[in-house]
């Protein structure tokens, strides 16, 4: 279906977006489009890729396709990683693909729980490392990481949610220590609550929450993209005061990594019987 594989470095190149059939994901391809990018667009429901694809075809005249995949499959994950290797045209993955129960674990399915991991977690590393396996070579393209808040933040109703998000967090952190200085970039992307299917899909349906609490996933797709122009190696899409917030977040991190770096017992464990 591609015919637009060609080497060209002045055009923004192809975009994989994964979980394109829905909420962040479908508006990620949608404004990716409008810049231009040729789409590869990956989920399990094939209807709504296509509906979009024809959509995103005839408003901005690019290149669409669609893969139809389960994430959680391993099977269908290793086509999409080999897609995504297959294609030198690629310049941009969102790993946006995500599913959410929020319950006690007790009360979660082991294969709700399963799920999250497969695709918050695996899924979203094989195909990063896929990708940016194609951009060093090439020294050329951007990986968008969709994390959450709920990354360092944990519920009663969010332990294997958040653990998979806490994954996301740390993992592409490291990931931007790594290509730092070349000509990749790495967002992590961390939205607060945004009005999708995700919410209802969890069993908390977004009625639930505070109104004032909830954005709009347009804004929150806008936000990324602006995040991602401003050269943001984090972005936030709610929270207005990031630079300093962030800042005594993550020295609060590595000064209390940096105490850990002592070789000793701590002298609070010093009487401990043996
Ligand atoms: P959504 O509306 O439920 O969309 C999720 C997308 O992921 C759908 O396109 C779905 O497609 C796809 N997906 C789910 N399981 C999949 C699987 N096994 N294989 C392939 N695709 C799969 O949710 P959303 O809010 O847009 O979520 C997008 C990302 O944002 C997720 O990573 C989520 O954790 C994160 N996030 C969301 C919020 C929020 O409040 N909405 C907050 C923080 C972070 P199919 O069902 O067609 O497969």
């Amino acid at each position: 279906m591609s015919e637009q594989a060609n080497n060209t470095s002045a055009k923004p190149g192809t975009a994989v977006v994964t979980g394109a059939s829905a909420g962040l994901g479908r508006l990620f391809a949608d404004r990716l489009a409008r810049r231009g990018h040729d789409l590869l667009l990956v989920a399990r429901r094939g209807d709504r890729l296509d509906e979009a694809a024809k959509a995103l075809r005839s408003q901005y005249g690019v290149t669409v396709n669609t893969l139809v995949a389960d994430l959680g499959a391993a099977a269908d994950l290793e086509r999409v990683a080999q897609a995504i290797a297959a294609d030198a045209s690629i310049t941009l993955l969102v790993n946006n693909a995500g599913t959410s129960t929020l319950a006690p674990v007790l009360a979660t399915a082991p294969a709700s729980a399963q799920s999250m991991i497969d695709v918050n977690v695996t899924a979203l590393a094989r195909l990063s490392l896929v990708a940016l396996a194609g951009f060093k070579a090439r020294d050329r393209g951007t990986l968008i990481n969709i994390g959450s808040v709920l990354g360092f933040h944990t519920l009663p109703i969010s332990s294997i949610y958040s653990g998979t998000k806490g994954f996301v967090l740390n993992f592409t952190r490291g990931l931007q220590e790594e290509v730092a200085g070349s000509g990749v970039r790495v967002q992590l992307v961390l939205p607060a609550a945004t009005a999708t299917d995700i919410w209802e899909l969890s069993g908390v349906p977004v009625t639930n929450l505070d109104p004032a609490h909830v954005m709009t996933a347009e804004h929150c797709v806008d936000a990324a993209i602006a995040g991602l122009d401003l050269g943001e190696p984090i972005t936030m899409p709610s929270v207005d005061d990031y630079a300093p917030l962030f800042a005594a977040y993550d020295d609060a991190r590595a000064r209390l990594f940096g105490a850990s770096q002592n070789g000793t017992p701590a002298t609070r464990y010093a009487g401990a019987a043996r």
